[in-house]
């Protein structure tokens, strides 16, 4: 687990649709190990979603502006033209239902997108399909290919996106919240399937995720994220018994507090900001409880404070002075 697969440096992504350039991700860097599960975490609309998806290059819009570099560092395609390297990373996402079409069966949907990919033919375009519905823990994989998505749990429709994120024997796997719209049980079962095929194949993941029990269990580092940037990156053993960043540290407690059930804790303070209304200096800065007076005129840099450790705010940059 020690070659690097995927060098991400100084990522910037902005939307223009507006008539304005709206940075959604700023300055993201982040490296993933061959057979590493890396979780990228943080509230809804903190960049992860959008940051998977340009690693993926599935960002190709015209309003949307990707800047700094993404390589993909595989021994074994290293000479390959960029789309073939861009097959070796796939991606799985929210809702496996809404993924797939209703109105095919999944024997059409997968047959057709590996013939597409793989130029197999029908015949053999099944056989794979079936292998590929059995490493994501299909027992009776023909009676799977005969329904349509209608017939699936949630569960099962994500498993079966899993198997098809597979078709192009990925080294990297993007998995966007992909339980979030599963019960307890379903949850587990995805879970589990991720598990082993990262055992498996050797797969890198990056698990993006605001559950944190889910994380907790399945990613070696995280990188917390707050406004399109990374505040904070450790182990995942240690970010989350010793969460540096005052951000990481109220969102960890607010999790296991509910998780938990107990409701006696106070929700983080004010809002989200507006990407348009960033404030100068630390974006956290409005909601911090330890906020001095530099936080509001500076912006942190990550810096790195240990071995495995980074944190973007001014309690470990020396700034910490004025208090307010
Ligand atoms: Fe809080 Fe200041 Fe650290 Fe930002 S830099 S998280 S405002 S203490």
């Amino acid at each position: 687990m020690d070659s690097v697969l995927l060098d991400v440096r100084g990522l910037n992504i902005s939307f223009s649709g507006t008539g304005r350039d709206v940075r959604v991700v700023r300055d993201l860097s982040l490296q993933l190990k061959k057979g590493e599960c890396l979780g990228l975490v943080g509230e809804s609309g903190c960049g992860k979603t959008v940051t998977g998806l340009a690693v993926a290059g599935a960002l190709k819009y015209p309003e949307c502006k990707v800047e700094g570099s993404i390589r993909f560092l595989s021994d074994r395609y290293n000479k390959a033209p960029h789309n073939i390297k861009r097959k070796r990373i796939a991606m799985v996402y929210q809702e496996g239902m809404a993924a797939l079409n209703p109105v095919l069966t999944v024997k059409k949907q997968m047959t057709e997108l590996i013939r597409f990919h793989c130029r197999l033919s029908s015949g053999d375009a099944l056989v794979r399909a079936r292998q590929l519905l059995q490493r994501v823990g299909f027992n009776d994989v023909d009676d799977i290919l005969r329904r349509f998505p209608g017939e699936l749990s949630g569960g099962m429709a994500q498993r079966v996106c899993l198997a098809m994120a597979l078709c192009c024997e990925p080294e990297i796997l993007i998995a966007d919240e992909p339980t979030t719209a599963l019960d307890t049980i379903n949850s587990a079962i995805v879970m589990k399937a991720l598990a082993v095929l990262k055992k498996e194949m050797d797969l890198a993941v990056i698990l993006i995720s605001h559950d944190l029990a889910a994380v907790a269990q399945s990613c070696d580092r995280l990188l917390v994220m707050y406004m399109g940037k990374v505040v904070e990156e450790g182990s995942t053993w240690e970010l989350l018994s010793t969460p540096l960043h005052p951000y990481s540290r109220r969102l960890i407690e607010t999790f296991f507090a509910l998780e938990e059930g107990r409701h006696d804790i106070e929700p983080i303070r004010g809002q989200v900001p507006g990407y348009h209304e960033l404030p100068m200096g630390c974006a956290f800065y409005p909601r911090c409880e330890e906020a001095s007076e530099n936080c509001s005129i500076y912006e942190p840099e990550l810096l790195k404070i240990s071995e495995n450790r980074k944190v973007a705010c001014h309690l470990y940059s020396g700034r910490n002075k004025g208090a307010l």
